[in-house]
């Protein structure tokens, strides 16, 4: 298809305390289906007050799920839909909480409750076969873009790709600022600095259009008002922009494409673990050249929020570190398309794409 069809989240609340809505939003869910709703919460709220304001019923099945120091496996996902499926059969509902892992983890687990077989089948565009259960997706943290995207991204033993089709998206999504406040500030400008990355590539390359740069203009004016400007910092107002921001920087995206520094970051996490959202800071730096008017304005926020940075990195690489590296990221040809153009094949070559991991 020449133009993208996206799906969209069919419905958004949002506001602070818009999470204590959660049991009449799933009201006539339970009524329809008469069955149980399965809970994906952080770890980190275990035995916080947030635990205590689930609105669980007692026939539901509540998982708190560490998310540290591993983003989601397909082995994670499996395990989880088959013990359910043989405790409680098939739910109502599976709702996430917590940051774009517990996203990921009940978008993946919705669709993996109704279709057979291990996660890894699956494990690309549109090889889901089955319709999903219902999902609501309740971020606790901005950034990614998560909450609004088509893919729920698992690490498999052989790949790192998402689960990617129009049944993947959240059914509804609740933004309730007021559960971001508790990110800590280190977490809560690597994760802005998706949205933020998100923007600035999908601007810079053929893919953009008047759908994905309006998105996409907002979302960076909200990141300035965020990170940059008078008022800057990690206040209840800000976190209000910050909630949107996140949304609209996935729109942008999703009409569009990222770029290099996601490019890159695919490899970097792929190989060492390294979170999305840091990896992306840490490589961004060094970018400068490719996005030069985003790179001088990220390097102001970094400044204002005395970020440190790890540097030197690629010192400890040896050859077959860059080869594995550069591999992942070369194999996201509609990245490098996206950036460089018709002919990025002339200039994302291996050995290109080596020298930008020997910046880090
Ligand atoms: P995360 O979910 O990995 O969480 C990061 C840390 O923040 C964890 O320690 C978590 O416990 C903690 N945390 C979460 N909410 C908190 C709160 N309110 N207060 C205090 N601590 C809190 O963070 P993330 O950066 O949002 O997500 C990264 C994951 O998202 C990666 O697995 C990546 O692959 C995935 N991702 C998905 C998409 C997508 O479109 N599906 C896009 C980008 C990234
Ligand atoms: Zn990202």
């Amino acid at each position: 298809m020449l133009h993208k069809n996206f799906k969209n989240i069919d419905k958004v609340t949002y506001g602070r305390g818009s999470f204590s809505q959660l049991t009449e939003t799933i009201e006539p869910i339970r009524k329809e289906n008469k069955n149980y709703f399965v809970f994906i919460v952080d770890n980190y709220f275990n035995g916080k007050p947030l635990s205590t304001k689930l609105q669980n019923k007692a026939e539901d099945l509540v998982y708190f799920i560490d998310v540290d120091p591993y983003e989601p496996t397909t082995e994670l996902i499996d395990t989880l839909r088959d013990e359910i499926l043989a405790q409680k059969g098939l739910p109502s509902g599976v709702i996430g909480i917590g940051g774009g892992s517990i996203m990921d983890i009940a978008k993946a687990l919705s669709l993996m409750l109704t279709n057979e077989g291990s996660s890894t089948l699956y494990q690309g565009l549109n090889l889901i076969k089955k319709p999903s259960v219902y999902h609501i997706g309740v971020p606790t943290i901005s950034g990614t873009g998560a909450e609004v995207s088509m893919t729920a991204v698992l690490t498999g033993p052989e790949k790192k790709l998402g689960l990617k089709c129009d049944w993947t998206v959240f059914n509804q999504v609740i933004l309730d600022p007021e559960l971001i406040a508790s990110v800590p500030t280190d977490w809560w400008f690597y994760t802005g600095m998706d949205t933020y990355i998100h923007c600035i590539e999908s601007h810079s390359g053929i893919r953009n259009n008047a759908f994905s740069l309006a998105y996409g203009d907002q979302a960076l004016s909200l990141c300035r008002e965020i990170y940059l400007n008078d008022g800057a910092g990690q206040t209840p107002e800000n976190n209000d922009k910050l909630m949107v921001a996140s949304l609209m920087g996935g729109l942008s995206l999703t009409y569009s494409e990222v770029g290099v520094c996601h490019a890159l970051s695919y490899g970097l996490s792929k190989i060492h673990g390294t979170r999305h959202c840091f990896a992306n800071c840490v490589i961004f730096q060094h970018l400068a050249d490719i996005y030069p008017k985003g790179h001088a304005e990220f390097s102001q926020m970094i400044k204002k929020h005395n970020i440190d940075l790890p540097q030197g990195l690629s010192k400890q690489w040896d050859e077959d570190t860059f080869d594995k590296m550069a591999t992942v990221s070369y194999n996201l040809p509609f990245m490098w398309n996206h950036a460089f153009g018709d002919n990025y094949k002339e200039i994302a070559t291996m050995d290109y794409i080596k020298d930008l991991f020997r910046r880090l």
